[in-house]
C-alpha cells in the first residue's frame, strides 16, 4: 500500500497499522494524507526498499 502526504506531495509506504515505513501516524492529520496508487517516493529508511 501507499499513501501520499498531500502538503508535500510525497508517497510513502503504509502500513497496516496506519502509520508510514518511516513512523509517520497517518491518523493524526488524516486530512493530509490520501491513498496512492503512485511509486513511493519518500527516501526514508521503511519506505523505500
Ligand atoms: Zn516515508
Amino acid at each position: 500500500m501507499a499513501v501520499k502526504h498531500i502538503p508535500t506531495g510525497v508517497v510513502h509506504h503504509e502500513k497496516k497499522d496506519g502509520t508510514t515505513g518511516c513512523g509517520v501516524d497517518t491518523k493524526k492529520n488524516n486530512d493530509h494524507w490520501g491513498d496512492s496508487q503512485q511509486k513511493i517516493t519518500c527516501d526514508k529508511n521503511g519506505c523505500k526498499d
